[in-house]
């Protein structure tokens, strides 16, 4: 699926930039920040415009809003966007290079809230060290 099909099936007008936007995140296999977005799409789309996107994509689940030491970050998963949310994303931060990524699901029942308990936001993140960083280490030693 493209990012204007994605759009019309959410009955979002495909805006130059929401296409942009979209595209970018969809062809990006970590979670970015909105400052990480504009700074590619600079000066295609300004900053108010990406921040008004990122809001609409992420309300309508069509992109992971991922919440990381106060930092909003933003992901494509296509599988959770087919789930429709059948279960929640797991994902991965790597403490030496920042890098977000997709790493696992985790099914809702493994969590249920006791009674009076209102979910509002909730992040899956396991934080650690990734291959890439992982194997520079090694080379150095
Ligand atoms: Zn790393």
């Amino acid at each position: 699926m493209t990012a204007a099909d994605i759009l019309k099936n959410y009955n979002l007008n495909k805006t130059h930039c929401r296409v942009l936007v979209l595209e970018h995140l969809m062809k990006n296999r970590r979670a970015l920040s909105q400052a990480e977005i504009e700074k590619s799409l600079r000066p295609l789309c300004n900053r108010s415009t990406i921040y008004r996107i990122l809001n609409k994509l992420s309300e309508k689940k069509i992109i992971q809003l991922i919440v990381i030491d106060e930092v909003n970050k933003y992901f494509y998963d296509e599988e959770a966007l087919s789930a429709k949310g059948a279960y929640e994303p797991v994902y991965f931060q790597c403490i030496k290079c920042n890098r977000v990524v997709p790493a696992g699901r985790m099914s809702k029942e493994a969590f249920q809230l006791s009674e009076g308990f209102v979910k509002l936001r909730y992040n899956f993140v396991i934080q650690g060290i990734c291959d890439k960083c992982n194997q520079e280490h090694y080379n150095k030693s």
